[in-house]
């Protein structure tokens, strides 16, 4: 299994604007500036009903089709320092290539980000990098559209070698042409594998992209509060219904400030002795039930491997399609009456039977050997 990546980071506490290492680190803000008014009381508002340490804005806004809005432009960055002055909260804005970067140190804004557009390339990453050697400024990565946590990983390897070590993850969920309730697939196991994978890189959810609509960014928010997540970014503006860009997933400042409100916040662990012993005692149980598990998962295994010699023995495929379905739709009902999902019983046992191929073609390939030819030019 890949283990650990070693990045040499810079905790947020350390950041430099008084985060804390274990409260949520709330980011709001439009999605894109559009006049200096609604940047300004956008900001204002937010900063007035509170629960916000990070103002956003789309400055150039990187847009599926042309003729979109396709953002204010530099004179944006200006609006959003004000913003920054009036409230004193540090700002953050998008950079997608050299002279992004270079327009937002020159205006001397606080913290970058990088969009799900620009981490599926390697090739801009590596320039961002490199135009941001020896500047001692905060990145925020979101990851790619596609769900590929090695490109996301090596954009935080890219900004570490480099020397940025204030570095930030933001999950924005995965684009997929499957319809679903999501703009953006939130595929959690993907940031809980970077979790694993770069143990102490911080984590941010950002339910607006996710979501695509306002009405389940409150769920969204709250899962990745309870998994864990370092904070939260949400687009706000002043009046979502005309915004330019993503109208339909912004909310008033007033709106976003009942939603982080709302928000239960858990801790991660709990001095309680007695909560400690009983949750000890269940993790026990666990323990025991995955050992018998995988006593049972192995007894499986080593049957359909005597199915392998069988149908080798009497030269028939390793696949029936018929047999397959079969097990899929029956099992799934089985696992749906006892309460599990579907699409639990769908995945475990594809892996399952994915497992039962392996072992199956490895006997097919011993008997495939004696039949192998060279195939020459
Ligand atoms: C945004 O934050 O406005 C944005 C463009 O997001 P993403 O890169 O996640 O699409
Ligand atoms: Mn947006």
């Amino acid at each position: 299994m890949a283990s650990e990546i070693k990045l040499q980071l810079t905790p947020l506490s350390q950041w430099g604007f008084g985060f804390s290492d274990t409260e949520p680190l709330m980011i709001a803000g439009p999605c894109s500036a559009e006049t200096e008014e609604q940047v300004m009381e956008t900001c204002q508002q937010l900063a007035q009903h509170g629960g916000v340490h990070i103002l956003r804005a789309g400055i150039w806004k990187p847009r599926t089709r042309p003729n979109c809005f396709e953002g204010i432009g530099s004179i944006g960055l200006q609006w959003l320092k004000q913003a920054g002055k009036a409230t004193g909260l540090p700002v953050t804005v998008e950079v997608a290539n050299v002279k992004h970067v270079y327009e937002a140190l020159r205006m001397g804004v606080d913290i970058l980000w990088i969009g799900a557009r620009t981490t599926v390339n390697p090739f801009s990453i590596q320039e961002i990098a490199d135009a941001l050697q020896g500047v001692d400024i905060p990145v925020m990565i979101k990851n790619p559209v596609n769900p590929d946590l090695s490109l996301w990983m090596g954009a935080f390897e890219r900004m570490n070698k480099v020397g940025i070590t204030k570095l930030a993850a933001i999950h924005r969920g995965f684009s997929s042409h499957e319809k679903s309730k999501y703009r953006n697939k939130p595929q959690w196991e993907i940031p809980i594998e970077l979790m694993r994978r770069m143990p102490n890189l911080p984590i941010i959810c950002d339910p607006s992209h996710i979501c695509g609509r306002r009405d389940t960014l409150q769920e969204v928010a709250q899962k990745a509060m309870d998994l864990n997540f370092n904070g939260i970014m949400l687009e706000s503006h002043i009046n979502p219904a005309r915004a330019l860009s993503d109208a339909e997933q912004q909310v008033t400042p007033e709106n976003y400030a009942r939603l982080i409100d709302s928000l239960v916040l858990r801790k991660t662990t709990s001095t309680d002795a007695v909560f400690l012993h009983n949750l000890e005692d269940l993790r026990d149980m666990i323990d025991d039930v995955d050992k018998e598990l995988l006593a049972i998962l192995t007894k499986r295994m080593h049957i359909a491997e005597q199915i392998g010699r069988y149908k080798l023995e009497n030269n028939i495929t390793i696949l029936q399609p018929n047999r397959w379905d079969e097990i899929v739709r029956e099992r799934s009902q089985a696992g749906i009456k006892e309460g599990l999902t579907e699409e639990f019983m769908f995945d475990l046992y594809n892996v399952v039977h994915k497992e039962s191929i392996r072992h199956q073609t490895s006997i097919m390939n011993t008997s495939n050997q004696a039949h192998k030819i060279e195939v020459k030019g």
